[in-house]
């Protein structure tokens, strides 16, 4: 079983919280979702939320459609 690297307790399932992402060395924030320790809060990974990025491309297509 999984368990975290900083308070060494197994994990069964995590918490999320939504962040926010920059790119180094551009301007680029995208919305992201961090998976966090139950027990400790401690942050396990960060991904693009893929919801965000749904919502994201639809509403810019149709901006480009002029709808
Ligand atoms: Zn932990």
């Amino acid at each position: 079983m999984a368990t975290c690297p900083n308070c060494k307790k197994k994990i069964q399932e995590v918490r999320f919280q939504i962040v926010k992402s920059r790119h180094s060395f551009g301007r680029d924030i995208l919305n992201s979702i961090a998976h966090c320790c139950p027990m400790c809060d401690s942050i396990l990974s960060v991904e693009v939320d893929p919801i965000a990025v749904k919502t994201d491309t639809v509403r810019e297509l149709m901006k480009r459609l002029g709808r």
